[in-house]
């Protein structure tokens, strides 16, 4: 039977592609957003489907419905969305997770919380595993997101233990695709989008710091099926690919694969980068029947430079 699912931040990267996949299994969707960094375009051939309905909200405020599922996804991702108004950020991380464990409690719905590497902070354990508890500045300009996706965690631990409400957290590393916003700051679309310019490649330090990048095809498919895990999984389970390379390695492959005469320059590394990030994976291929990344760096990439191209 079809479920009624909620997403939350739907109109743009993640969200839309997590639309698309359950709109095509044949469910009903209300997408939520308040359009801080998408916007319609990104779910505009979704807007006339019978199953699919879209609703302007902010989650910091209360909502209501009756659903099956919600995935929480309304938070912006990219360093420089959300520090241009860190209070909001960790307002809606926060009572953004509270109002909907507040849906899920009402309707009885499992909920998955989109978490993130970043709790991990800059982390001393290398690869990172799910046991590990991280090592994150409370007070830098990270902070607003690290420790407010760290306490959007808690609440879903805590009404989980006192409310019994059926929770699933999935710590979502380095992910990239298409409808990642143009100008969203972040290594993937910047590199793609200054290379098919032509323009400087921007490394920030010495570009040896290293990240796990991960397609977004890879995510949809490991969010789908941790909501289909028993309701006694919880996680968190991290989700993200293992291969691991340097912001160097990755401008060089972006230059070869765009055949772009942009050169790289060298900018001041941001406070509180983290130098390296790679998943441990096995228990999401433990518990995920055998849940693993398909989609290798240079495909991924290729899928990518190919839609900012048609923009
Ligand atoms: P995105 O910025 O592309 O999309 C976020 C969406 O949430 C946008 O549509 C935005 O308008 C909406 N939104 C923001 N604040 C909102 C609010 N207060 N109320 C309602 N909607 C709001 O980001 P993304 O990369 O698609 O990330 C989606 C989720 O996944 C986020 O929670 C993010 O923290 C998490 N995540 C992403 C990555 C990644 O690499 N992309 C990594 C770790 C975690
Ligand atoms: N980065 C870079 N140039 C850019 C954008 C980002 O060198 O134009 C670096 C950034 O300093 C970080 C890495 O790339 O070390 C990943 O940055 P992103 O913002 O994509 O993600 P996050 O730091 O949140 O993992």
């Amino acid at each position: 039977m079809a479920k009624r699912i909620l997403v939350t931040g739907g109109a743009r990267f993640i969200g839309s592609h997590l639309c698309d996949r359950l709109i095509n299994e044949g469910n009903k969707v209300i997408c939520l957003d308040n359009y801080f960094t998408g916007n319609k375009e990104n779910i505009q051939h979704l807007l006339n489907h019978p199953n699919f309905e879209m609703v302007y909200h902010d989650v910091i405020t209360p909502y209501h419905a009756e659903v099956d599922e919600i995935y929480n996804l309304a938070c912006p991702a990219s360093p420089i969305h959300y520090q241009y108004d860190a209070i909001k950020t960790i307002k809606t991380s926060i009572l953004g997770v509270i109002n909907m464990l507040g849906v899920a409690k009402q309707s009885n719905a499992k909920i998955l919380q989109a978490s993130t590497s970043e709790v991990y902070g800059d982390p001393v354990v290398h690869p990172q595993p799910e046991s590990y508890w991280g090592n994150v500045n409370p007070i830098g300009i990270r902070s607003c997101y690290d420790e407010g996706k760290r306490c959007a965690e808690t609440l879903c631990m805590d009404y989980h233990r006192q409310n019994q409400v059926k929770i699933k957290i999935i710590r979502i590393f380095n992910t990239y695709g298409s409808r990642m916003h143009p100008s969203d700051g972040r290594v993937v679309s910047n590199f793609i989008v200054q290379a098919l310019k032509g323009e400087d490649i921007t490394i920030y330090g010495d570009g040896s710091q290293t990240r796990s990048f991960q397609y977004v095809d890879d995510l949809i498919e490991g969010m789908i099926r941790m909501m289909q895990t028993e309701d006694d999984f919880i996680g968190p389970v991290n989700i993200g690919n293992p291969g691991e390379f340097t912001i160097l390695e990755l401008a060089r492959e972006i230059i070869r694969l765009t055949d772009s005469p942009s050169k790289l320059i060298f900018k001041p590394l941001p406070s509180d980068d983290p130098q390296q990030r790679q998943p441990d994976i096995s228990l999401a291929y433990e518990k995920l029947n055998r849940w693993r990344p398909e989609i290798n760096l240079e495909e991924g990439l290729k899928r990518t430079i190919q839609y900012f191209k048609s923009l």
